[in-house]
């Protein structure tokens, strides 16, 4: 057999269980530090894997190393997201347990990154089976595609992913993948009309206006200049920008290829980004009532109208005046210059966000398995924004942070969960451990009648005055004195400072957070006039078309806010993944600067604490760190003990008995189970892969 240490890392500690110190913050933070220097960047928390971003190109992804992690138990090898994808492929393949990866971190620290890995890996693993050529293809071609429409450079980020996804992959009863689906949240719509300084619009424009052919650009009437269109002004970008730009462009035409997308159907695709374009630059003109209006020859409107197969008159009119049904009484208000800016803007996000949308479910569409049978399994993938504290937080950082709390919520239930359960089926005692239950911060933001959420929806249907203040305020008549609302009467200890009059601090899980309620209502409401509803109804753009003639114009019902939709949303996924057993990847971000070899410690300390590693490893220094089966156990170390070795005839348990006897295991260190040996520290268990060395 081969020697399984001779892989083993010496730099540090390469599970964070070992620490001496295992609950100093500094000792956790010198333990990365020392591996990233060495260009180690994966450390375990048992089987939490944490990944440090090494802004580089490191020689570990290669075919050998993936050799490496077939079928190897966690310690056997270094800490790794193979191993993660290797343990979890295992479990759903032979043990038949459905599976999940939950890769959460911020902005820039590697989630993406990892989730391709897993991909990668899955699909060199199952190179043996026949007839999945086609599917792996296709899974791995949903990456270039959805980063193309849904990834934008930032100020973070050059490939940031401004939506959350969740990808399952089903697998044949062989382990051959058959099939997936995409579940997307909350694409970063408002990015579709303003972005930062320095930072892009979703890659998509650039790239077809660098890629795009001159007969493509022709037929969608676009010049090859972002800089020409006002949502995609971005004055910095240098030639070799627009030529990554082009040869992405060629490599999103072959994804589609892959995924089968046709060519009237990228043509339809393509006519909506185009169309974004030509109406960023629609302008308004204040007539002498002072009221917004499109002169008639504005190619701009025209170039959307023709484009989307609308009639032009109907979408200038759309754009500048507003239907009112009053009690049966339809009035059309004509709107002022502001007021146009924002339908205008509206329609472009909505649209844009209607095609992301599209895009997905057409991908879907491309990966049901052909021939499913009823024994297959899936495995997800989850890459979802990680917890988000800036000096300004908004509606967004509500959102997100809201979901960071559920996944918590999740974290604590599964893991604690599974080893409860396992501990149950083994007939090991179970030790209760203590540990913050975040379940009041849910609580606090998604209770009915009470909760946050319950508030602004409130406020957003409520007719009359409702405004961001007036949310404000009712939050604070009905929340003040909860301990995790702070309401700006209130010190923020953060910065020590009153808070502001629109600000409310919610301590979540991960820290104090301070949002602003500034355009909470507005985004909320989420609402494309009707007018312009109606006229995106009678496109002849297919993909219009089947994004807009869904909406119910006449019902009085509104739509769901936009809250209630993601937190609709987020309880569906919770629920699929509840049913699943999860691994855990924790990405870390060293620096800001997007440099190799550089490790913050401030900046890194922040993250420690918002991942909630430190509570993740005092909950797992509480119970038994590795467990293995009496088989593999005795198998694996028989020859340490010359009553076991060479051949051992009873029972693998009295074996193992034996064997730990022998070894002069602690009757701390370890219990027996019903089919497992428990150890409480993997320091026995390395001193044991120490002795078999000798
Ligand atoms: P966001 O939340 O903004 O989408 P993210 O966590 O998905 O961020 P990634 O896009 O995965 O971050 O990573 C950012 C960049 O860091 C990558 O484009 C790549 O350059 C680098 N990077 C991440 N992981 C690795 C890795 N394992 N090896 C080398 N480079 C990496
Ligand atoms: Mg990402």
């Amino acid at each position: 057999m081969e020697h399984a240490l001779q892989h083993r890392e010496r730099v540090g500690v390469q599970d964070f269980v070992l620490l001496e110190d295992y609950r100093s913050e500094a000792a956790f933070i010198d333990n990365l530090k020392k591996r990233f220097k060495e260009n180690i960047i994966y450390t375990y928390i048992g089987n939490v894997l944490i990944s440090v971003n090494p802004y580089k190109n490191l020689p570990i992804y290669t075919e050998e190393k993936i050799k490496l992690y077939y079928k190897k138990a966690f310690f056997e090898a270094p800490p790794h997201v193979f191993a993660i994808a290797d343990n979890a492929y295992r479990s759903l393949v032979y043990e038949h347990r459905e599976q999940c990866i939950l890769i959460s971190g911020e902005s820039g620290s590697g989630k993406t990154e990892a989730s391709k890995k897993v991909l990668e890996y899955i699909a060199a693993r199952t190179n043996h089976l026949r007839n999945v050529e086609n599917v792996k293809d296709k899974l791995l071609q949903t990456n270039p595609l959805l980063e193309a429409f849904g990834n934008a450079k930032t100020n973070r980020n050059d490939n940031s992913s401004r939506f959350g996804k969740y990808m399952d992959v089903q697998f044949n009863y062989e382990g051959g993948p058959e099939g997936g689906h995409i579940l997307n949240y909350l694409l970063e719509k408002s990015r579709v009309v303003s972005q930062m300084t320095g930072e892009r619009n979703f890659h998509v424009f650039y790239q077809l206006l660098a890629g795009g052919s001159p007969e493509l650009l022709g037929q969608l009437k676009l010049q090859n200049r972002p800089e020409a269109y006002k949502y995609t002004t971005d004055l910095t970008s240098p030639q070799s920008q627009k030529n990554a730009d082009a040869d992405q462009f060629r490599i999103v035409q072959e994804a589609m290829k892959v995924i089968e997308i046709g060519q009237s159907e990228q043509q339809a695709m393509f006519e909506i980004v185009a169309s974004v374009l030509h109406l960023g630059n629609v302008k308004f003109v204040q007539n002498d009532k002072g009221y917004a209006e499109i002169l008639s020859h504005d190619a701009n409107s025209g170039n959307v109208a023709d484009l989307l197969k609308v009639n032009s008159t109907k979408l200038r009119e759309a754009l500048t005046s507003r239907t009112i049904d009053a009690r049966g009484d339809v009035v059309n208000t004509p709107l002022d210059l502001e007021q146009a800016h924002f339908a205008r803007d509206a329609l472009a996000k909505a649209m844009y966000d209607k095609l992301f949308s599209w895009l997905v479910t057409r991908i879907n569409s491309s990966l049901v398995p052909t021939n499913s049978d009823s024994r297959s399994s899936v495995m997800g993938i989850l890459d979802i924004y990680g917890f988000e504290i800036f000096p300004k937080n908004s509606f967004e950082q509500f959102c997100i942070n809201f979901c960071n709390e559920k996944l918590q919520q999740l974290f604590i239930e599964l893991t604690l969960k599974q080893e409860q359960e396992e501990y149950l089926r083994e007939g090991i005692e179970w030790e209760s451990v203590d540990y913050f239950n975040n379940i009041v911060i849910c609580d606090l933001i998604e209770a009915r009648h009470k909760g946050i959420i319950s508030i602004l929806d409130d406020e957003c249907l409520r007719p009359g005055d409702a405004s961001d203040a007036s949310f404000l305020e009712k939050l604070t008549q009905n929340l003040d004195g909860h301990a995790h609302f702070k309401s700006h009467r209130k010190v923020d200890s953060r910065t020590q400072k009153l808070m502001g009059r629109d600000e409310f601090c919610l301590v979540h899980y991960a820290g104090e957070v301070t949002y602003s309620v500034g355009t909470f209502l507005e985004k909320n409401n989420d609402l494309l006039f009707r007018d312009i509803q109606s006229l995106m109804a009678s496109s002849s753009n297919p993909i219009v078309d089947a994004c807009f003639k869904d909406v119910n114009l006449s019902s009085k019902k509104r739509p769901d806010t936009a809250i209630t939709q993601f937190k609709n949303s987020l309880n569906e996924l919770i629920k699929i993944l509840s049913s699943k057993e999860p691994s855990y990847i924790r990405c870390i971000k060293p620096n800001d600067n997007k440099a190799p070899m550089t490790f913050d410690d401030k900046l890194v300390s922040h993250q420690v604490k918002y991942l909630g590693l430190m509570e993740n490893l005092r909950v797992r220094r509480a119970g038994f760190a590795y467990r293995r089966t009496y088989d593999a156990f005795l198998e694996r170390y028989k020859c340490l003990s010359s009553e076991t070795w060479p051949n051992w005839r009873g029972s693998p348990r009295d074996g193992v008995q034996k064997l730990v006897d022998t070894l002069k295991y602690e009757r701390e260190e370890y219990r027996m189970g019903n089919t497992k040996i428990f150890i409480r520290f993997p320091k026995t268990l390395f001193e044991t892969e120490d002795a078999y060395q000798l």
